[in-house]
């Protein structure tokens, strides 16, 4: 089925992990941010300042995250490439969008992966059922968390073709 971009292209996107999400002071992150403020690593036109140097920075989170494709998605498809520099209310919205969105392609991977296995006719059906209704859903959180655990019902339906899948033959 036609799944939407599940790889990041940061190119099109407006940066919107350095400013939608929240990080903890850790091991991962250097210091701590909230969610909808931009990290103080970030330039005035959307650039991380120390990109080379983010391990050594103690960014090493950074390098980790995976958006699967979700930042391009909400910067283009929902707001057609408007970025959400000093206008804090389009911020605001970008920022609300982001996680609904980014949880949406997280379980289009699944499904993704899921399509892979010898699926009968009517899991096949219903898995491209709900990457339609996932991908379709934009950033409708209330009509994604159900989703979100229609999904996971679903998933937790296919344990008979995982365990069915032949092992990988070793070298
Ligand atoms: S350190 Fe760089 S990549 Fe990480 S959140 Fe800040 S601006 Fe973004």
């Amino acid at each position: 089925m036609p799944f939407p971009d599940l790889k990041p292209d940061c190119s099109h996107c407006a940066s919107l992990c350095c400013v939608a999400l929240a990080f903890d002071r850790s091991s991962l992150f250097a210091f701590d941010k909230p969610a909808g403020e931009p990290c103080r690593h970030l330039d005035a036109g959307g650039a991380c300042r120390i990109h080379a140097e983010r391990a050594a920075r103690g960014f090493g989170g950074c390098i980790r995250y995976d958006c699967h494709g979700a930042g391009q998605r909400v910067t283009q498809d929902i707001f057609a490439g408007r970025v959400w520099a000093d206008e804090a209310e389009r911020r605001e919205a970008l920022s609300r969008a982001f996680p609904v969105v980014e949880t949406a392609h997280r379980l289009l991977v699944l499904l993704a992966e899921a399509e892979k296995l010898p699926l009968a006719e009517a899991a096949a059906s219903r898995l491209t059922d709900l990457a339609g209704q996932i991908a379709g859903a934009g950033a409708d959180g209330a009509a994604l968390a159900r989703l979100e655990g229609e999904t996971q019902a679903f998933l937790g339906g296919l344990r008979p073709y995982v365990r069915a899948r032949p092992e990988p033959e070793r070298a």
